[in-house]
């Protein structure tokens, strides 16, 4: 069974590989390279002792595809690609409908010219908006989104479910991850942002490395139990297994549509101090920061129930917040400059 990984050689995707390797997959990797580069699969090569096939291009690239899907035999899709970017999906809207909405139309008329009709999406929490109460469900409201970023990932899950309904024999699965963070064990590879990080534990990371003075937590003042913004992390190691979980899904028996949409997170709220703190601990560094204002579009708490995860995918995540932070740490610590170290 062949799969084909786009967005592969990113964050989430290139651990992925990894996962998918130890499952005994086969892939072929397509990306843009925009937000990521080839150091991070040559890396992955190197874990998993084995070549891998890349092919270097965009997913609204019609004819790139044609070729790619002439040359291999693709069973399957893993759709990483996308931009996600919040801030910059705000000021370039546009840009952001086009690679995401757009990109994800054209691989999904090439799957249908060549027949390919198995699909795992990579969506995102931030489809639920500010939830009326947590622990989250899938059953819950979607589409009150607050940013660019978040309507595409909402407008390709109803293009995937109206897909689903007119094709009975296209199968989807919609993995809704919560807030990935932490890297794989070897330290090799991981999260590598350009410029100033946006999310949370890039920042704590390059703060304890001495790359950034002190974390900017963003409101004190939210209704938790410290008074900062509560979310649920997952491993990005747990996170590449409930991929390998959902490929097996959709080649079972037990794939039904009624199932299409799935949760994906510890279901364990931590607030931003109880990372601080986690990361302390185990770096055994300090983590200067400062209270500061809330950040426009924030919510104060995010976390999910991941049970369906569990009882249809047999997924379920392993790893702890100190798990997280020693791999972060692991990866930051080698790597200060990220893929540009190498
Ligand atoms: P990433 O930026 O590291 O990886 C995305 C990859 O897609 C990059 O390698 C990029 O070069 C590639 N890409 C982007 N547009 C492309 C295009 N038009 N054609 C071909 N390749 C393209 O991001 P990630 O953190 O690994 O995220 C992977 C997916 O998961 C994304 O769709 C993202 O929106 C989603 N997601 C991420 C998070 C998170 O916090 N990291 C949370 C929820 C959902
Ligand atoms: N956060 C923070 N300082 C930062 C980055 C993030 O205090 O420099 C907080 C943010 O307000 C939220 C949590 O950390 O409560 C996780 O933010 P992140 O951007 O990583 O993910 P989000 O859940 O917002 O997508």
């Amino acid at each position: 069974m062949k799969a084909l990984i786009t967005g592969g050689a990113g964050y989430i995707g290139s651990h992925t590989l990894i996962a998918l390797s130890d499952a005994g997959y086969d892939f072929v990797v397509y990306d843009n390279l925009c937000n990521s580069s080839k150091e991070s699969l040559a890396r992955v090569s190197k874990i998993i002792n084995r070549d891998i096939d890349f092919v270097e291009g965009d997913i609204r690239d019609k004819k790139r595809l044609q070729e790619l899907f002439t040359t291999y035999k693709i069973d399957a899709v893993i759709h990483f690609a996308g931009l996600k970017a919040v801030g910059e999906s705000v000021e370039q809207p546009i840009r952001y409908y086009d690679n995401n909405v757009n990109g994800t139309l054209v691989l999904l008329d090439i799957m249908q010219e060549f027949k390919c009709k198995k699909i795992v999406f990579s969506s995102s929490a931030t489809v639920y908006g500010d939830p009326v109460s947590t622990p989250i469900e899938e059953s819950f409201r979607v589409g009150g989104t607050t940013n660019p970023y978040g309507t595409s990932k909402y407008m390709i899950e109803r293009i995937l479910e109206d897909l689903v309904i007119s094709d009975s024999s296209f199968q989807a699965v919609i993995l809704r991850y919560f807030n990935p963070v932490g890297a794989h064990e070897s330290g090799t590879i991981g999260e590598d942002p350009n410029g100033i990080p946006n999310n949370l534990m890039p920042f704590i990371s390059q703060v304890a490395v001495g790359k950034r003075e002190y974390l900017s937590v963003f409101g004190g003042d939210y209704d938790t139990k410290d008074g900062t913004g509560v979310r649920d992390y997952i491993h990005v190691v747990d996170l590449a297994d409930a991929h390998v979980k959902a490929l097996n899904y959709i080649n079972s028996k037990q794939f039904n549509t009624k199932n299409l949409t799935f949760n994906i997170g510890m279901g364990v709220g931590y607030s931003v101090l109880d990372m601080v703190k986690a990361f302390e601990r185990v770096s055994k560094r300090e983590v200067p920061y400062k209270i500061v204002q809330r950040r426009a579009g924030d919510i104060a708490k995010c976390f999910a129930n991941s049970l369906l995860a569990k009882e249809v995918l047999g997924w379920s995540a392993l790893k702890t917040i100190e798990d997280m932070c020693i791999d972060s740490w692991r990866w930051q610590s080698n790597n200060p400059n990220g893929y540009s170290d190498k």
